[in-house]
């Protein structure tokens, strides 16, 4: 792929997941790995998405130099660059704010696994990563720690939002719709006041088997 699809593929996925509402205002930060040349290609910090071009992703090194670019690369560079360091088969990150699942990060509550898609795409429930303060290096940390520990492609990250990872950038997006869209029917089920019945640890092992 050359340096201009990777910019291309960044800003299209971003600019989808935008208006899948899954991040508002600035927030939200994606990134994919050319792990070949070294290169992050990673959204620019507080730059409006309505004017977003490819060429204004920027490219950063795993340190977060700055490789190329016109802005500087978003302020949560260091959360792409710990899962990039960390986990060595993810090669894209895809950070949201989606409203339903970061209401499940502010009361710091794992989404169970209520449906299906949860099991192969996220690997199971969707856990909480500890809090740690924007823009430093525990954000990162913790993150990637949570996902290494459950094994799963997506969690939550306390008072803060989704992380998702795949070894491509569509395989990242859609897990952090899943999430979103699991914390949605599950918050939808909640209020109901109705039972909440989980799919068994049985079933999940059955389905992860296939
Ligand atoms: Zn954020």
């Amino acid at each position: 792929m050359s340096e201009y699809s990777f910019k291309e593929a960044v800003c299209q996925e971003t600019l989808a997941c935008y208006s899948e509402k899954l991040f508002a205002g600035t927030s939200g930060n994606l990134s994919c790995y050319d792990r070949a040349n070294g290169l992050i290609y990673i959204t620019p910090g507080s730059y409006p998405y309505e004017i977003m071009k490819p060429e204004d992703i920027m490219v950063i090194d795993i340190d977060g130099n700055v490789v190329e670019g016109p802005h500087k690369p978003s302020s949560e560079w260091r959360l792409h660059t710990w899962i990039y360091k960390k986990m060595p088969q993810v090669n894209a990150v895809v950070h949201t704010h989606s409203p339903y699942a970061t209401s499940f990060a502010v009361v710091h509550k794992t989404i169970p696994v209520i449906l299906i898609e949860m099991v192969p795409f996220i690997g199971g429930d969707v856990p909480v990563a500890d809090f740690g303060v924007p823009g430093t290096d525990r954000v990162g940390e913790t993150a990637a720690e949570t996902l290494i520990e459950h094994e799963r492609n997506a969690c939550l990250m306390a008072n803060h939002g989704v992380v998702a990872v795949g070894d491509s950038l569509p395989r990242a997006h859609v897990r952090a719709t899943y999430v979103e869209d699991a914390a949605t029917i599950y918050h939808h089920a909640v209020t109901t006041g109705m039972d909440i019945h989980l799919i068994s640890e049985e079933d999940i092992a059955l389905m992860k088997k296939r």
